[in-house]
């Protein structure tokens, strides 16, 4: 088994298949305009699901559609349609912002697609208005509903929680995803890229979200799945409804950490909080065979030491973190 240099397996590949996005979210892309990759620079959809299977022979189980905005790319039923057809591969999944979900879900389900995260942080239109500068709440639960309709199961609604913006609307946004079947996903505000002017004053840490959810509804911790997501999940006493956490910021689990990433323009990243990326996109244009290609992302694996968020916590608990100390890539390159 490929084990990189703290004995931690590859298992799962986020592959981030645009840069450009229809949203501008405040926490993740809070500049009107960016200079985005050259077209011809971004991996064809055949470059993609060759690698992808290459990934699963050196032992991915699972893969993750992200962006940017997945769905801003033209046709991605095709990608979904090349990567459910590759052996091995358990679990495809979409995160998207969920906005052009509606019109597209009919070609994502008839090419495969078994599952679905939607990234909605309020459900008051204002406000989400104000958060994605560019969206529109009602498009987005349409998509959500449609999803639904199509029998994707289980759909995650995802929500970042940033401190006087939106830590009012845990329990609607828990309410909601209980009463309509949806599972819901509270992440901590994180300081990727150095673009969002990330603080700790703006972080409500998982502690303080389960306090808030648990003055309304009994919770039983399940734990991470498969011990390994960024996810600590927890069943509703009453039986009604998903919910999990990721704490990537109080409670690091770099430990077990199996995620590589792949930028739309054919770099792979071994950590969210990379400064560089390997570029493969050079051997699959140059040319270069399977084995090669396998060779460089072993290589590149066994390397890996990667532990950000356990080093981001230790400064921040010593009160010595600037989160602008460090160069990173921006997180829609990255595909988060
Ligand atoms: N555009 C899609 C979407 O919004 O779901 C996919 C890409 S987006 C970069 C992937 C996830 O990263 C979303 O759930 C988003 O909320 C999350 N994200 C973006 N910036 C973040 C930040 N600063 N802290 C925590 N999560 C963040
Ligand atoms: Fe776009 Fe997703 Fe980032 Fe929002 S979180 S700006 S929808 S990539
Ligand atoms: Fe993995 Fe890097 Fe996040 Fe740690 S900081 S969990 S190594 S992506």
């Amino acid at each position: 088994m490929l084990v990189d240099a703290r004995l931690r397996p590859i298992k799962d590949l986020r592959i981030s298949v645009t840069d450009r996005c229809n949203f501008r979210c405040t926490y993740c892309m809070p500049l009107d305009e960016y200079v985005w990759i050259d077209k011809k620079e971004i991996l064809t959809f055949e470059e993609i699901a060759r690698l992808a299977a290459l990934f699963v022979g050196l032992g991915v189980e699972k893969i993750r559609l992200t962006g940017g905005e997945p769905l801003v790319r033209q046709n991605l039923d095709r990608l979904v349609a090349r990567l459910s057809a590759i052996d091995g591969l358990n679990d495809l999944c979409l995160t998207t912002n969920g906005a052009l979900l509606a019109e597209r879900i009919e070609a994502l389900k008839a090419a495969g697609l078994k599952r679905v995260n939607i990234s909605v942080d309020t459900l008051d239109a204002d406000k989400f208005k104000q958060i994605t500068k560019r969206g529109d709440l009602g498009k987005v639960l349409e998509g959500a509903f449609a999803a639904k309709k199509h029998g994707l199961d289980p759909i995650k609604l995802n929500a970042v929680i940033e401190r006087g913006v939106n830590d009012d609307d845990i329990i609607p946004l828990v309410e909601f995803s209980r009463q309509n079947g949806f599972a819901i996903r509270f992440i901590e505000y994180m300081d990727v890229g150095n673009a969002n002017d990330w603080t700790t004053k703006k972080l409500v840490s998982k502690k303080e979200i389960l306090e808030t959810i648990s003055a309304r509804f009994a919770l039983k911790e399940r734990g991470r799945n498969h011990d390994t997501a960024p996810s600590v999940d927890y069943d509703f006493v009453d039986g009604i409804g998903d919910l999990g956490i990721i704490a990537s910021v109080t409670e690091p689990f770099c430990s077990s950490c199996t995620r590589a990433r792949l930028t739309a323009d054919g770099k792979v990243v071994t950590c969210l909080f990379s400064q560089i990326g390997h570029d493969v996109k050079a051997l699959l244009r140059g040319g270069a065979s399977d084995e090669a290609i396998v060779e460089f992302l072993s290589a590149m694996w066994r390397g890996r030491t990667d532990r950000y968020s356990e080093e981001r916590w230790q400064a921040l608990r010593t009160a010595n973190y600037d989160p602008k100390s460090r160069k990173k890539i921006e997180m829609i390159s990255l595909g988060g």
